[in-house]
């Protein structure tokens, strides 16, 4: 990839002392700065020389922690391999010099070319299935590799890796840095760049749930197989675990499959077998009583190119909302005007999953009449009108389908002809139809309903004796959009069993829509579309102080949430797997909504308690398994606590208006992402990319995606572009 470069002896031409960049932190975004500044080793130059010094602290370089390839081989990605990469690409703007495509697989190429030359079934993967996560890790451990030994061909750099934690960074003299390790070494760097990514909370330093001497506390369940070995927590325990999203997951999993249960299929349902070595029982609990949703299957192209793109959430309405009714931080004086999320842009947010979800059900050939009927009350919203709440947006919309509705019913039960029902309307009656009843029902009844309506016969008698295969509703009144059951599907339940049985209840139908996948299902579209597709929209309106303090603080708390269930939900197996937990009876879920620990002073027990079901269960572990957001105070490690003591790096603050500002934990940075002391001057020594930046922006927790120009590399490159000049000025 590079050209070495060598005088006559071979060895290398340059001599200059090099410039030392340490990279803190080895995982994937190690792995695309290395792709990174290894395809553009070349702006070197000739006579300077590189030193590159990567710490990491488990030593799995290239996959880092989360990613590890030594990790529970019960964990699984919540990405589809097609859409996992590992370099830049053409839409990557102002990238440099890519690599020949053969050389940036995706994670499902990588996967085929590995499975070809071993046979091993993980990796027998199509472009749609989820790997587990260790075999991202395998293929990310590979890709470092090609890309550090591309690095070290150059005869100008070098580049070194320390399995070791950084634990402090100190000013040295000439503006220099010393990067001070764990195991006390000292080494000097001309400037750092941080990709530390994920940590957990000290428990001593937050406030964790009730724990006494009776309960083992676990407060992050990674690695799994060292935090929740079977020894700590075997068939004689009950362990309880805090949290329903992706992380309590992966633990439930390693608990069951990962201490040898098995799951079989007996006919359309899957089963658990135990295999006794599990604990007694997995309580889960959160807040919502409900773990994430099913990912629905990949219908879009993994390039991007059928996003949903938008027809109310758009970047142009946030601006308009911004300029009619935002309001600066600080009163009248200056500052970025700021908006409200649940006022200002969750009516949008709703608007735009409802006009999707009607769309995907009645087809494209409704999509003007609906749009049509929305426009007023969204034009007059943007510009300043108030609406009351999400509602009033879509009431108009509601019309809309309730007229189309009547309009199908009247053909379907055979009271009006087709051509005396399209007299009547602007839209194409037959086209709508039809794509309602393939929506429904499928392509065969789809083809009944034709045939009967090209022969003036009412298509009813096809559909009648039929049941929705997707768990839709089969009455053309039904199917509609609620926001509140969208984030809320199951009621609280008045005890254990009610509740475990409407979870089940809806989990199965959950299935079914996944199933259908995410262009075909209604429901899936909207969540799919919406808190996926233009997830690049909410951050827009959200980061940098967009959002006020309080709200900013609101939309952490509940509607992260919320995504995370919608949109950011594991693979349908997955959640198939979960109801067969629950129906073995070995997970329990009756804990239901607003779930809390009390501590049982008599045993030092802890007791997870169902404050509507009236569950009450004493556990023998309990796992914090949730991830933590990033706070300075509160982490586990020490590192940027010390840069803060230092002076060197200050919190992000929004402001408000009221007095009260809100520190979400994550840094003060510039847009070329440099901390920002506390006098407000940026430090270009330090780069800090992913995690440690949330809190000023959003969303920024993922791997990269090949083919979409995303974040993640783009960056990279802003680091990388300032870099050179850096690295090459003296
Ligand atoms: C358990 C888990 C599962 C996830 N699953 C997915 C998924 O399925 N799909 C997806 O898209 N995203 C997933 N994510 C989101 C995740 O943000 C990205 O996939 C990706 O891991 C981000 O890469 P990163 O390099 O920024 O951070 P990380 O992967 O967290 O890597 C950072 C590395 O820095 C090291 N480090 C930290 N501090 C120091 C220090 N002081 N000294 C030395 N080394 C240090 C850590 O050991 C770690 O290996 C997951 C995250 C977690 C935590």
């Amino acid at each position: 990839m590079t050209t070495p470069r060598a005088d006559a002896s071979g060895r290398p031409a340059a001599t200059a002392e090099p410039y030392r960049l340490a990279v803190v932190g080895g995982g994937p975004r190690a792995t695309y700065a290395l792709e990174r500044l290894s395809a553009t080793i070349d702006r070197l130059g000739e006579g300077h020389r590189l030193e590159v010094h990567l710490y990491e602290r488990t030593g799995a370089f290239g996959a880092g922690r989360a990613h590890s390839p030594d990790q529970a081989r019960t964990s699984y990605l919540n990405r589809i391999g097609a859409q996992v990469g590992f370099a830049a690409d053409e839409t990557v703007t102002g990238a440099g010099p890519l690599r020949p495509p053969a050389e940036r697989p995706t994670l499902h190429e990588w996967c085929r070319r590995r499975f070809a030359e071993t046979g091993d079934p993980d990796l027998d993967l199509g472009p749609e299935d989820w790997p587990k996560r260790y075999v991202h890790g395998l293929a990310l451990r590979d890709m470092f590799e090609t890309f550090a030994a591309d690095l070290r061909r150059h005869p100008g750099a070098a580049l070194h890796l320390h399995h070791a934690e950084v634990v402090d960074i100190a000013p040295a003299a000439d503006r220099r840095l010393e990067v001070v390790t764990a195991d006390g070494e000292r080494r000097t760097a001309d400037e750092v760049l941080l990709l530390t990514g994920h940590s957990y909370h000290d428990p001593r330093r937050s406030a964790g749930p009730a724990t006494g001497g009776g309960t083992r506390h676990v407060p992050h369940p990674y690695p799994l197989e060292d935090r929740l070995d079977a020894g700590s927590c075997g068939p004689d325990t009950v362990v309880g675990c805090a949290g329903m999203g992706l992380t309590a997951i992966d633990t439930i999993l390693h608990l069951t499959e990962g201490r040898g249960g098995s799951f079989h299929e007996d006919g359309p349902a899957l089963v658990y077998r135990r295999s006794g070595r599990e604990p007694a029982a997995v309580v889960a609990f959160s807040g919502s009583g409900l773990f994430t949703f099913a990912r629905p299957d990949n219908h879009k192209p993994s390039d991007g190119s059928g996003d949903h793109p938008g027809t109310f959430l758009t970047t142009g309405a946030v601006d308009q909302l911004r300029a009619h009714v935002g309001r600066a931080p600080s009163g009248d004086g200056p500052g970025r005007a700021q908006l409200d999320f649940e006022r200002d842009l969750l009516p949008l947010i709703v608007l735009e999953m409802a006009h999707l979800h009607y769309v995907t059900l009645f087809g494209p050939a409704a999509a003007l009449l609906l749009t049509q009927r929305a426009l007023p009350a969204y034009l007059a919203f943007v510009t300043g009108t108030p609406a009351d709440g999400p509602g009033h947006l879509l009431a108009p919309l509601e019309r809309a389908v309730d007229e189309i509705a009547d309009v199908l019913e009247g053909v379907l039960r055979g009271k009006c002809a087709l051509f005396t029902a399209q007299a009547a309307v602007t839209w194409p009656v037959r086209e709508v139809l039809l794509h309602w009843t393939r929506t429904v029902y499928g392509p065969s009844a789809e083809a009944g309903v034709r045939r009967c309506v090209d022969r003036s016969l009412p298509p009813g008698t096809v559909t009648d004796a039929l049941d929705s295969a997707w768990g839709l509703e089969t009455y053309l009144h039904g199917n509609r959009f609620d926001w509140h059951r969208a984030v809320a599907p199951v009621p609280p339940g008045a005890s254990p069993e009610e509740f475990r049985a409407s979870v089940r209840t809806f989990m199965a139908r959950d299935q079914l829509w996944a199933r259908q996948g995410n262009l075909a299902n209604p429901h899936k579209a909207a969540s799919d579309g919406v808190w996926r597709d233009l997830r690049q929209v909410i951050s827009y309106a959200v980061d940098h102080a967009g959002l006020t303090a309080a709200s900013q603080r609101h939309f952490l708390r509940h509607y992260v949430r919320h995504h995370n269930r919608l949109a950011n939900g594991a693979a349908p197996e997955i959640m198939a797997k979960m109801a067969a937990l629950i129906d073995c009876g070995l997970l329990d879920v009756g804990a239901g909504p607003g779930a809390r620990v009390r501590l049982d002073g008599a045993t030092g027990k802890s007791v997870v308690e169902g404050p509507h079901t009236g569950l009450s269960r004493p556990v023998d572990v309990l796992v914090e398994a949730r991830m933590h957001g990033f706070d300075p105070r509160l982490d586990a490690l020490p590192l940027y606590r010390n840069l803060l003591d230092r002076g060197l790096v200050r919190l992000w603050r929004n402001p408000s208006a009221d007095g009260e500002d809100f520190l979400p934990g994550g840094l003060d940075l510039t847009p070329e992402f440099h901390p920002v002391d506390p006098d407000g001057t940026p430090d270009p020594r330090f780069t800090v990319l992913g995690v440690p930046s949330e809190g000023a922006r959003s969303f920024l927790l993922s791997a990269l995606r090949p083919h979409a120009d995303h974040y993640v590399m783009r960056d990279t490159l802003v680091w990388l572009d300032l870099f050179w000049p850096r690295a090459t000025s003296r």
